[in-house]
C-alpha cells in the first residue's frame, strides 16, 4: 500500500514566493514514491496567499488549506496543521522553501529504518543575518543548559514524525508551545538528518526580533523553573549584602556613605525588578492555561473530509 506523507506549512504573508513553493513542491512529490498532501495553514495572511492557494487547489487535488481567523503566530500553525493531518507520517517545514523538499526522502529512509521522529539539523544557513545566526546560536545553548529536556542543538521545525508521535503530540495542549521543545519531550526515537539551509526564496522573514524573542521565552518558560529558582537567589543576595554592609558599618562606625547606600538601594531594586519580571512571565503562562481559550480559530478549510471539519481547539 501506498504510504501518505502529510507535509505541514504555516502561511503568514507569503504572496511573494507561496506560488514557487507549490509549483516546486508539486513538481517533487509527483516523482516520489508516496502520496503527499500539502496542507497549508494560513496564519492570518493579510496579503494574497490564500487567493494565490486557492487558485492551485483547483489544478492539484493534494492541496489542502485550514484557514485562521487572525494571527495566531508560528508555532499555533504547526500545532493546528498537526490536527488536520491523515498521513502515516508528517513533514513540518516553511512555507519559503528554505527547508529544501530534497531533504524529505532521507527523513523517509530514517524513518523506514525505524526512527519516530528525524529532525532537520541546520549545517549551513544561508542569506541569514549574523544577528540572527548569532542569536540562535546562543539560544539553542542557553536553553540546553536552562531546560529540563535535551533538545538537539541547532534544529528547528523542520522535521518529520510518524502518526504515533503526531497523536501523542495531540496530547499536549499548551497554549503558547514551543513545538521543537514538545518534540523532545514525546520520546521516541529520535535521529537527524543534517541538511543545508537555503536563502528564503522570496519576501522578508516573518520572524522580527520580538516573535524571536517571544519564541525563546516560551521556550524557556515552558521547559525550565530555573529561572524561577533564580529568583530566590537574586532576592537573597542583596540581603545578605545588606546585612555585610551593615556589619561593616558598625564595626567601622561609618554611617556616612550616603552614595554607596542609595548604590546599594538601586542596585536591590534592580534585582527586585528583574525577579518580579521572571515571575511575571511564568504567571502570564499560568493565565493563559487557567483562562482555557481556544488556542486557534479556524475561519474556513478548503479539500478536507467531514473528520477535519469537526476539528476545534
Ligand atoms: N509564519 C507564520 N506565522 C507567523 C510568522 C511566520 O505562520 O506569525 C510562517 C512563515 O510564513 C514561514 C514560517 O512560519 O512559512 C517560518 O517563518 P519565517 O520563514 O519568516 O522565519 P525564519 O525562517 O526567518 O526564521
Ligand atoms: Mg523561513
Amino acid at each position: 500500500m501506498t504510504e501518505t506523507i502529510s507535509v505541514v506549512l504555516p502561511v503568514f504573508n507569503e504572496e511573494a514566493g507561496i506560488k514557487t513553493t507549490i509549483d516546486t513542491l508539486e513538481k517533487f512529490v509527483s516523482k516520489q514514491p508516496e502520496h503527499y498532501e500539502l496542507i497549508f495553514v494560513d496564519d492570518g495572511s493579510k496579503d494574497r496567499s490564500v487567493e494565490i492557494i486557492n487558485a492551485e487547489v483547483k489544478l492539484h487535488d493534494n492541496i489542502k488549506i485550514v484557514e485562521f481567523s487572525r494571527n495566531f503566530g508560528h508555532q499555533i500553525a504547526i500545532t493546528a496543521g498537526l490536527q488536520y493531518t491523515s498521513g502515516d507520517a508528517v513533514v513540518v517545514m516553511d512555507a519559503d522553501l528554505q527547508d529544501p523538499p530534497e531533504v524529505i526522502p532521507r527523513m523517509i529512509e530514517k524513518w523506514h529504518q525505524g526512527y519516530d521522529i528525524v529532525y532537520g539539523k541546520r549545517e549551513k544557513r544561508d542569506g541569514e543575518t549574523i544577528f540572527k545566526k548569532f542569536t540562535a546560536a546562543m539560544f539553542y545553548r542557553t536553553f540546553q543548559k536552562l531546560a529540563t529536556i535535551n533538545m538537539p542543538l541547532d534544529t528547528g521545525d523542520f522535521r518529520l514524525m510518524n502518526r504515533k508521535v503526531v497523536n501523542q503530540m495531540q496530547r499536549l495542549h499548551e497554549h503558547d508551545p514551543f513545538v521543537r521543545g514538545q518534540v523532545t519531550w514525546i520520546g521516541f526515537k529520535q535521529t537527524s538528518v543534517e541538511y543545508h539551509r537555503h536563502e528564503r526564496i522570496a519576501g522578508e522573514t516573518k520572524y522580527p526580533l520580538s516573535k524571536m524573542i517571544k519564541l525563546s521565552l516560551d521556550g524557556i518558560t515552558s521547559f525550565s523553573m530555573k529561572p524561577l529558582q533564580l529568583v530566590n537567589l537574586f532576592s537573597g543576595l542583596p540581603l545578605l549584602g545588606g546585612l555585610i554592609y551593615l556589619i561593616y558599618l558598625i564595626a567601622t562606625g561609618g554611617f556616612t556613605a550616603m552614595t554607596t547606600g542609595i548604590t546599594l538601594l538601586l542596585f536591590s531594586l534592580g534585582l527586585i525588578f528583574l525577579s518580579l519580571g521572571i515571575f511575571g512571565s511564568y504567571l502570564g503562562r499560568v493565565l493563559d492555561q487557567v483562562n482555557n481559550r481556544p488556542r486557534f480559530i479556524v475561519r474556513n478549510t478548503v479539500g478536507f473530509d467531514e473528520r477535519a471539519s469537526s476539528i476545534h481547539h
